[in-house]
């Protein structure tokens, strides 16, 4: 083997490394075009090889003026830098790419959309903005439109996000449907804490009309009746998710609590509470319920039902209520040792209670619509969860 052979060896992880791209590029053509190289180009490997990354940079802008073959190699090595967070530098290389008057149209717009990124992932949203806007023109029009669509959702410009969705959205599948979903109640959302509430039923309305028993438009709808005071249908509003999503009622639960108690219908709720309990003992609705049960029910019933859950499912969610019950019932001689044992199992719930994207596994304290790590809308279960081995320790 040659030394140039075992040259192009040695580059390979940089190839694994540079993820989609790589793919596309046609390795035999690279190979090939390797036996052309000239001596600049072993020198910038060289460079690479050895973290040398402004040096390499040099030695293959060099060798990409002397070699106008090299190009494949050079949009590799830029989707490298930005992959490594060097922005500046896969803009420099893509910008020097550009100058160049032998590129074909093709290529001309495969190496914008690669600066778009560039700027994209770097943060000048509105480069990458006026250069997706440019690739309209082109074949990668909707790549262009869905990347263009992410910067909305950072910039949290809803109405340009339903421009743009509804414009990809073809055909009627679901991920869009959710997306329009989650785009109209973030507007509703936004309307209803600036007390705009004629707009916020319209977006709430559009919201259904894409899917009549979607769940945030229910949770939401129920807002818009309470906080302009029409309790009664606010309560009714909520209660629709014990048909269509009872898992979502902790969600709402706070809120039905605080009706209630308003409009003096503690007992019907704490009926229903326990109903929702044998179907779904989530962490949110046994915390309440043993909370509004000592306030307006009965202590015992209390007892009872959480000993029934503890024998049916046992959880150490369930457990952490009971033993809070039972440190109001026991012995005085006993107290203390009750106590002892419910701190260290609420210890383990509240440190290990999170929400948790079922995508990517990011988990968080509060619910989300929206997955911070990721990017998917409703993937979050509408419960927290303890994982267990957390608690086993690995
Ligand atoms: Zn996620």
């Amino acid at each position: 083997m040659n030394e140039l052979q075992l040259w192009w060896l040695l580059l390979l992880p940089v190839f694994f490394g540079v993820g989609w791209v790589a793919a596309r590029i046609d390795m035999r053509q690279v190979v090939r075009a390797s036996s052309r190289l000239p001596r600049i180009y072993l020198t910038g490997l060289n460079h690479l090889l050895h973290d040398e990354l402004d040096q390499a940079i040099e030695a293959f802008l060099s060798a990409a003026r002397e070699n106008p073959a090299t190009l494949e190699l050079q949009l590799a090595l830029a989707v490298l830098f930005r992959r490594r967070g060097e922005f500046d530098r896969a803009i420099r290389v893509h910008q020097e790419l550009l100058a160049r008057e032998d590129l074909s149209e093709e290529r001309r717009s495969e190496i914008l959309a690669e600066l778009a990124l560039d700027y994209h992932k770097a943060g000048f949203f509105d480069r990458a903005e006026a250069l997706y806007a440019a690739l309209q023109q082109t074949e990668r029009k909707h790549w262009a439109l869905a990347q263009l669509l992410e910067i909305y959702q950072v910039e949290k410009d809803w109405r340009k996000c339903i421009d743009v969705a509804t414009r990809l959205a073809r055909d009627d599948s679901p991920v869009w449907r959710v997306r329009l979903i989650h785009y109209h109640c973030e507007l509703a959302a936004l309307a209803l804490t600036a007390e705009r509430w004629d707009e916020a039923g319209h977006h709430l309305e559009q919201a259904r009309a894409i899917e009549r028993h979607a769940v945030r438009p229910i949770l939401l709808e129920g807002e818009r009746h309470f906080l302009q005071g029409r309790f009664e249908a606010a309560f009714e509003e909520w209660l629709t998710l014990e048909r269509i999503a009872v898992e979502h009622l902790p969600l709402a639960i706070d809120r039905l609590m605080a009706v209630a108690e308003r409009c003096g219908w503690q007992a019907k709720l704490l009926k229903r509470m326990r109903q929702w309990l044998h179907r779904y003992p989530q962490l949110d609705l046994v915390e309440r319920y043993v909370e509004f049960e000592a306030r307006h029910g009965e202590p015992a019933t209390a007892m009872r039902l959480l000993q029934g859950l503890l024998r049916q499912q046992p959880s150490l969610i369930v457990l952490d209520e009971y033993l809070l019950l039972v440190a109001r019932h026991v012995d005085p001689a006993w107290l203390a040792d009750v106590e002892r044992v419910r701190e260290v199992v609420h210890g383990y719930v509240q440190r290990l209670a999170r929400y948790r994207c079922t995508q990517c596994g990011f988990k968080a304290r509060r619910h989300l619509w929206r997955c911070p790590a990721c990017g998917q809308w409703e993937t979050f279960g509408p419960a927290r969860v303890i994982e267990i081995d957390a608690i086993a320790g690995h």
